[in-house]
């Protein structure tokens, strides 16, 4: 894509040409410098983990034989540490493939109904101190648009699991989905911590925490939001929030709804 060569007539063509090669570098070089500073930010991330694992074999080998408590501790957290770097690592891996979904999955048309109570269903079971609930009141039947059902799911399930990790007392989740003429929208409500106006357009950028001390100890490493964004993105949707401190967050997703002739073109052309 971008820009191509086409033929050549006059010379203003020729000054066209080049202001679109221009561009394309541009482009390039916006994309190098994206990528320049990934590496930054992931060998920065990698560094903590690596770091506490460091310290815990240092005491092992130090005390690790004589004193039994320090044994069974630093071999519990250098393990816990471990987990915490293997989902970071997971993560960062679902970030790159989320910038290149276009590629994979083009066609793919997916029922919202099926997939949100699917979740849901899902996300309770795994939950079950918290009340998480569907209202699919303004949601018609067999309502489609155009995303790979695993990249639903996927949305889905980084919403609701911070609508649990940033939850306080009120341990509930709404998950609500409905149609207007041309969208759907997909909102997932929660009543927990909220987050202030000032880091409501900061959490979707790739490693970012509110609270970095406290999101740490919940597991959390920043990714989640901005893989949400890459995907919602990817499938020309939108992603934003809402959200009052102390009262909860309702973050929404709204991709272009499918009509049925549209929905039946794209199948056809999943089937070559
Ligand atoms: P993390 O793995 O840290 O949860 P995310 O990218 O999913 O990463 O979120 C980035 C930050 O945005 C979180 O660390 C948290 O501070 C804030 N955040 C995300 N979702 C919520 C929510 N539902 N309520 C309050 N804060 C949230």
């Amino acid at each position: 894509s971008g820009a191509r060569i086409k033929e050549l007539h006059r010379n203003d063509e020729l000054e066209d040409l080049a202001i679109s090669i221009n561009q394309m570098l541009d482009r390039m070089q916006g994309y190098i410098d994206q990528q320049k500073q990934f590496v930054g930010d992931v060998s920065h991330e990698l560094r903590t983990p690596v770091a506490v694992i460091e310290g815990h074999l240092n005491m092992l080998e130090r005390w690790g034989k004589d004193d039994p408590q320090i044994l069974a501790e630093s071999i519990d957290a250098s393990l816990q540490e471990a987990d915490r770097m293997k989902h970071l690592i997971q993560e960062m891996l679902d970030l790159t493939r989320a910038e290149q979904i276009d590629v994979q999955y083009p066609y793919e048309v997916t029922n919202v109904n099926e997939v949100t109570q699917r979740v849901v269903a899902d996300m309770a079971m795994v939950h079950p101190d918290f009340k998480i609930q569907l209202d699919e009141d303004d949601l018609p039947a067999d309502t489609e648009i155009q995303i790979y059902h695993g990249h639903l799911e996927q949305l889905l399930v980084i919403l609701i699991d911070n609508g649990i990790k940033y939850s306080t007392d009120r341990k509930q989740i709404i998950v609500s989905a409905g149609v207007t003429k041309k969208d759907v929208n997909i909102i997932v409500q929660d009543f927990g911590e909220g987050i202030s106006k000032e880091d409501q357009h900061k959490i979707f950028n790739r490693f970012y925490r509110v609270d970095k001390a406290r999101t740490r100890e919940k597991g959390g490493n920043g990714l989640g939001l901005s893989i949400a964004q890459k995907l919602v993105d990817s499938y020309h949707g939108e992603i934003s929030v809402e959200s009052v401190e102390g009262q909860g967050s309702q973050f929404k997703m709204r991709f272009p709804r499918l009509t049925k002739k549209k929905a039946a073109k794209l199948r056809k052309l999943n089937e070559k």
